[in-house]
């Protein structure tokens, strides 16, 4: 039997649609409480690797994200000029071809809410947890309107509570679900870097993931589908400046200016009517149980990284299907987060740790003994852990 029979998620991202769809097909019932609206403009695009895909496949919708998305094999590194100047082969593993499938966040988003609704869970958008009170054998939970990131939640009037056995905050990097467990134990630190994305017609010969360095400057050029790619770059931004977005363009075309050939070109092309999404880069680890008692953190929320292995949507969806197993496999729930938390753990952080290693090499910023360690691997090794290692 089930170690549970009613689970709420606060999160209705890319790690707790996965979760509410594989414990939906369960027979559990599921709730998720997604603060944005039904509109909410959901970001640019990202490479699912393929231990996503093989994730991706035990909730059935690995083939619509294939044929949604762009499938590509070998990393491409280019110079500051856009001439190639090596490669990085696929991983041999377990997760099988294609490698890489990059993908736009909306479509990958909209196919995951597609099957969660199908698979019977209920989704309340604009909303959020109020309260929760745990007792020996449920949560109690009241929820509230969800009024933006800076303002609180409104309470609502004579709203009825709801029960459930498990709560589980998948509710990315500044989760409030988090800070119920930990108070302010953990909280995410800012790594000096950020990302830019924007997305732009996709060149023919542009096949794969090509990466580029200019100082400490990092420009991607990443396709995402027959049409369009998107161009990322990671930038150093010395104390986190708070930007506004009416200076997006100028300030990408300062940052790009290092860059010539297709690069040069691709920036030379960014306007004011691109839609540029700008986000601080962010690592932050919980090394101790994500879960106490009925209640649980994961993807962001327990492990956020910067993009470096492309894998942090991944370790989401793994986490959240492997959640879903253990809870089924267990009957007592300790037991089933016990063995979801220690089958998650070391691959989770290894990701989390290793891209912040990775960012830090790159640009030049000093490692610790520990990231010197991991750096040893580099890209390739890494990927290597990742393709053979099962999650
Ligand atoms: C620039 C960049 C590029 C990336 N590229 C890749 C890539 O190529 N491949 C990859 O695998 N990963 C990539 N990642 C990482 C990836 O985006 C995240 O790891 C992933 O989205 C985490 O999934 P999640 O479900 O844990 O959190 P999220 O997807 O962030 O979802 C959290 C959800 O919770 C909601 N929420 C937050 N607070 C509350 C609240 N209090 N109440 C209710 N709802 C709430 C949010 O609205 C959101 O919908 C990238 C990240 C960045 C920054």
């Amino acid at each position: 039997m089930s170690a549970v029979r009613k689970v709420l998620v606060q999160g209705g991202g890319i790690g707790g649609l996965t979760l509410a769809t594989a414990l939906a097909q369960r027979g559990i019932e599921v709730d998720v409480v997604e603060a944005s609206g039904p509109e909410a403009v959901l970001g640019v695009g990202l490479n699912l690797p393929n231990n996503a895909l093989s994730a991706l496949e035990k909730i059935g919708v690995r083939d619509t994200c294939l044929q949604a998305g762009f499938p590509f094999e070998p990393l491409v590194i280019w110079n500051a000029a856009s001439v190639q100047v090596s490669a990085i082969p696929p991983p041999q593993g377990r997760y099988g071809s294609p490698s890489n499938t990059a993908i736009s966040r909306p479509l990958y988003s909209g196919i995951l809410r597609d099957a969660a609704e199908k698979a019977g869970a209920r989704i309340i958008t604009g909303a959020t947890i109020w309260e929760m009170i745990e007792d020996g054998d449920g949560v109690e939970v009241e929820l509230a309107t969800w009024t933006g990131k800076r303002t609180p939640p409104l309470r609502r009037e004579n709203a009825a509570g709801h029960r459930y056995d498990l709560v589980v905050g998948f509710d990315g990097v500044r989760s409030r679900i988090r800070e119920h467990l930990f108070a302010d134990a953990y909280t995410p630190r800012f790594t000096g870097f950020a990302s830019w994305r924007v997305t732009m017609p996709r060149p023919a010969d542009l096949t794969h993931i090509a990466f580029a360095m200019c100082k400490d400057v990092k420009a991607v050029l990443t396709p995402i589908n027959a049409d369009q790619m998107y161009v990322g770059l990671v930038t150093p931004e010395p104390g986190n400046p708070r930007h506004a977005s009416s200076d997006f363009t100028r300030l990408l075309h300062e940052r790009m200016r290092g860059f010539s050939g297709l690069l040069g070109e691709l920036r030379d092309a960014i306007t004011d009517g691109h839609q540029i999404s700008y986000a601080p880069l962010e690592h932050l680890v919980v090394r101790e149980p994500w879960f106490r008692g009925r209640i649980a953190i994961a993807g962001d929320a327990a492990h956020t990284s910067p993009p470096h292995l492309a894998q942090g949507a991944a370790m989401a969806v793994e986490d959240a299907v492997t959640l879903a197993a253990a809870l089924q496999q267990h009957s007592a729930l300790p037991a089933a987060l016990h063995a979801w938390f220690t089958r998650r753990r070391d691959r989770a952080l290894f990701v989390a740790d290793m891209s912040l290693a990775l960012l830090k090499q790159e640009t030049g910023t000093e490692l610790t003994a520990e990231e010197e360690d991991l750096v040893e691997l580099g890209i390739p090794g890494a990927q290597a852990r990742l393709a053979q290692e099962a999650y």
